[in-house]
């Protein structure tokens, strides 16, 4: 099968009357007397193709009552010639000579007419938002951000590792979590038997993971430099802008590496990002840069330019503590950085990302390698203008009478993690990786402020429709 030059390419190419077809969605229909004007959209780019129909072609009545009955959404194929467009703002058009409506769109029933509409009503049709610009543009932009992903690790040796879904270790603590089951709990509750996990599918609790990370941790002490790249799941009642349910994340881990290695890593790994969207993004993020974050396109320019400002937790809390702004939480040493912290972290300190390392020992996972001090960790977190905290990472605790040593005083069953601990009993090597949320990346990248926003569709507290 060879397929048709999408409208994307048509726009690219050079006009001398050559015959092309195109399919699509119409945006607008404007009628004069001498022709019909549509413009139509594929999704191949943020970019329509604009169709000219002489009047003529009105003649045939068939056409003519397509003509009538074409409308905002209407799906069509036109087969015509490419020419030059006389008209600004375009080089091509299309010179209709057949038309065919597909599928009608009627303006009294269909949602999405030419006006603006919210981005809190385009949430109730998530099945219809991405027909319009923003959300084709963000489905677009997450696409070559995921392509780029797998691009930027593959380049430098790191292997994608598939990690499981489904988990029975239920403290990694990153988070609440869903549980797993295949028992009726209907039928349980009805007849007032208590649940017993023996009989459930695993024969013991099970959940949705809320990180790759330990499971990752097993391929890094054989492969070296390994990655996974899939969904999580928290089940955070926190309804924010910044916290879905399911997420993607991707989470490098590397051996033989070490926090400056980890943070190294993370820097470039954004700053590649941002610029292949700047590069292979371009139209939609000059969209984004118009329609939804005014100044976007520079301040990502300048992400790719300049490094990121590096302060250890304690530094970061001094400069919180010193400044004169109000804060809802009062931040003190050993407090968790709300994201008002990150905020002025990123925006009134630095005005760009920070690399925040070494936090309080009590607020970071078990895993994390202990410093020297004996009361922070190797941590290391990257917040970024706008909402803050986009990666979160360490080093991990390689040592295992450290980590053991951690586990109990957090009161964590060592049993569960015995495979966990064998990879410190067993070659075991300093080693580093981070997390970096997909939809948090893409707030960051496409300038929209809310996580709904840049997901197709979107699982957060009483919200799983579609
Ligand atoms: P936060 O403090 O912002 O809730 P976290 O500290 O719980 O995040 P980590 O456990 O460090 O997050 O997870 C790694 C990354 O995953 C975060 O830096 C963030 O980009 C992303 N992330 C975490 N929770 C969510 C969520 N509920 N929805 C979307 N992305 C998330
Ligand atoms: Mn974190």
């Amino acid at each position: 099968m060879t397929l048709l030059p999408t409208i994307k390419q048509l726009l690219s190419m050079e006009a001398v009357g050559q015959s092309v077809t195109v399919r699509g969605w119409v945006r607008t229909k404007r009628e004069t007397k001498q022709a019909v004007f549509l413009e139509v959209n594929d999704g191949s780019c943020l970019s329509n193709i604009q169709c000219v129909l002489d009047s003529f072609l009105r003649q045939n009545q068939s056409t003519n009552e397509s003509i009538l009955r074409l409308s905002t959404g209407a799906s069509v194929e036109i087969i015509g010639e490419l020419v030059p467009s006389p008209a600004k703002g375009q080089r091509v058009e299309v010179k209709c000579q057949q038309l065919k409506l597909i599928g009608e769109a009627p303006p009294e029933r269909y949602p999405l007419q030419k006006k603006a509409h919210s981005l809190e009503f385009l949430r109730e049709i998530a099945h219809l938002r991405v027909r319009t610009n923003t959300f084709a543009a963000v489905a677009r932009v997450r696409n070559r951000m995921a392509f780029a992903i797998h691009q930027f690790f593959q380049e430098r040796g790191f292997y994608y590792i598939h990690t499981p879904i489904i988990t029975t270790s239920d403290a990694e603590g990153a988070g609440a979590m869903f549980q797993v089951t295949s028992l009726d709990l209907e039928a349980l509750s009805k007849s007032g038997t208590p649940i017993d996990y023996e009989k459930d599918f695993f024969g013991k609790k099970a959940f949705l993971t809320v990180s790759g990370q330990l499971n990752v941790e097993t391929y890094c002490q054989a492969l070296s430099r390994v990655y996974t790249f899939g969904p999580t799941f928290r089940a955070e009642n926190s309804n924010t802008t910044r916290h879905l349910a399911e997420f993607w994340m991707i989470e490098p881990e590397m051996a033989f590496a070490h926090l400056d290695d980890n943070i190294a890593l993370a820097t470039e790994f954004i700053q590649y990002l941002v610029a292949i969207a700047l590069q292979d993004c371009a139209e939609d993020i000059a969209f984004f840069d118009q329609r939804i974050q005014p100044g976007l396109r520079e301040s990502l320019e300048r992400i790719v330019k300049t490094s990121f400002t590096r302060m250890s937790y304690t530094e970061a809390i001094r400069e919180l503590e010193d400044s004169n702004a109000v804060f809802e939480f009062k931040p003190y040493w050993g407090c968790d950085l709300q994201s008002e912290h990150e905020k002025f972290l990123t925006e009134k300190v630095a005005g760009g990302p920070v690399v925040v390392t070494d936090y309080p020992k009590e607020i970071k996972a078990f895993y994390m390698k202990q410093n020297e001090d004996g009361k922070t960790v190797a941590a290391m977190d990257v917040l970024v203008p706008r909402f803050g905290e986009i990666i979160g990472g360490s080093e991990r605790e390689w040592r295992l009478d450290l980590l053991e040593k951690r586990m109990e005083e957090l009161g964590l069953a060592k049993e569960p993690y015995q495979w966990y601990l064998d990879l410190r009993r067993y070659g075991s090597t300093p080693h580093s990786g981070f997390g970096l949320g997909f939809e948090r990346l893409l707030l960051y990248i496409t300038g929209m402020t809310n996580i709904r926003d840049v997901i197709p569709f979107p699982r957060a507290p009483r919200q799983a429709d579609f």
